[in-house]
């Protein structure tokens, strides 16, 4: 029988965990072809989750799970989940069931099938999140899809199932940064996607703030685009180019009509708008450099305290 390898990345998930396990092997139990390990990767939770994780490890033998040192972010955690993850097929899941449980069959069959490598889910609504939030996630879409070649789609959730091939080729790429919406779109493979309708969380609340987001997202198209590097070249030769044609302007009409410029309100604005240019290309400059840095120390992306076989 083939294994399937549920991660599931939980940061102060005490309220849902216990929901989430139900669930889960409930499906599990109905998807008896198919042998299943779950594992819970503790991203140095303050509340009980790991002592729950350990629970149902105690009763439940497919259980497994892992405990960081601390707080390392979801990435870090969905990167040790697949690290751990011993199946054929690998799943990705949030534990706070807005990721079904109940779509793993039909994405089981789809890989299963042979004809696709991996089963993605994206919501279509964002029902339930604030408007602003959805206006800036889809203008954040629309502006990485034109910089980066990783095809990263609208609303796609980190909800998949991937077969081995993609789970290994998700693990050679060692970057410090991880940005795994872009990682999934540029390993390539073929995917299938699974449209369903936006679920709310079941306990607990999002530990995404918007100002969180807004970070992410930066660091999403730094990591999968060079394109504002080329930007702030652009914008220097665009602004040359208009400083000449102003110069050629003055200069013909100071000697055809002679008059004396009055500059000292436009020389003022001009200044500062070439100084703002300038902050903003060092600035892009910096993100980049600083992305650089962290990438050369070869930092772990996580720590881990203990696992099931620290037992
Ligand atoms: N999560 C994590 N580390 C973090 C933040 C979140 O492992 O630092 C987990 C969290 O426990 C959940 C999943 O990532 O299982 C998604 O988090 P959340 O529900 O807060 O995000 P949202 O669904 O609002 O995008
Ligand atoms: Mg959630």
């Amino acid at each position: 029988m083939k294994l399937l390898s549920v991660v599931v990345p939980c940061y102060n998930e005490h309220e849902s965990l216990p929901v989430f396990y139900k669930e889960i092997t409930a499906v599990a139990k109905q998807m008896n072809y198919v042998d299943f390990e779950f594992i819970f990767v503790d991203d140095g939770s303050r509340d009980n989750t790991l002592s729950i994780a350990k629970e149902l490890h105690k009763n439940d033998k497919r259980v497994r799970y892992i405990s960081f040192s601390r707080n390392f972010g979801k990435e870090a955690g969905m990167l040790a989940g697949l690290q751990a993850a011993k199946g054929d097929y690998v799943a990705i899941m949030d534990a706070d069931l807005q990721d079904p449980p109940s779509l793993l069959p039909e994405m089981y069959k789809t890989i299963n099938s042979g004809e696709y490598d991996c089963a993605a889910t994206r919501r279509t609504t964002r029902k339930g999140e604030p408007p602003i939030r959805s206006f800036f996630a889809r203008m954040f879409y629309k502006i990485i899809n034109k910089m980066s070649d990783a095809d990263i789609v609208d609303g796609a959730r980190d909800f998949r199932l991937m077969r081995r091939k993609m789970v290994d080729a998700i693990l050679s790429m060692g970057e410090y940064n991880r940005f795994s919406k872009g990682i999934f779109g540029w390993v390539g493979f073929k995917t299938k996607w699974i449209e369903y309708v936006n679920v709310e969380r079941v306990a607990g609340e999002t530990k995404w703030s918007f100002w969180k987001l807004f970070k992410y997202s930066i660091e999403g198209i730094v990591a999968f685009s060079t394109t504002p590097l080329y930007m702030s070249s652009i914008m220097g030769f665009i602004i040359c180019l208009a400083a000449f044609i102003m110069a050629c302007f003055y200069a013909i009409k100071a000697l055809v009509f002679g008059d004396p410029t009055a500059g000292f309100p436009s020389l003022v604005c001009i200044i500062l708008f070439l100084g703002g240019i300038q902050l903003i290309g060092i600035g892009v400059v910096g993100m980049y450099l600083s992305k650089t840095y962290l990438e050369t120390k070869k930092r772990p992306v996580f720590i881990v305290k203990e696992t099931e076989d620290d037992e």
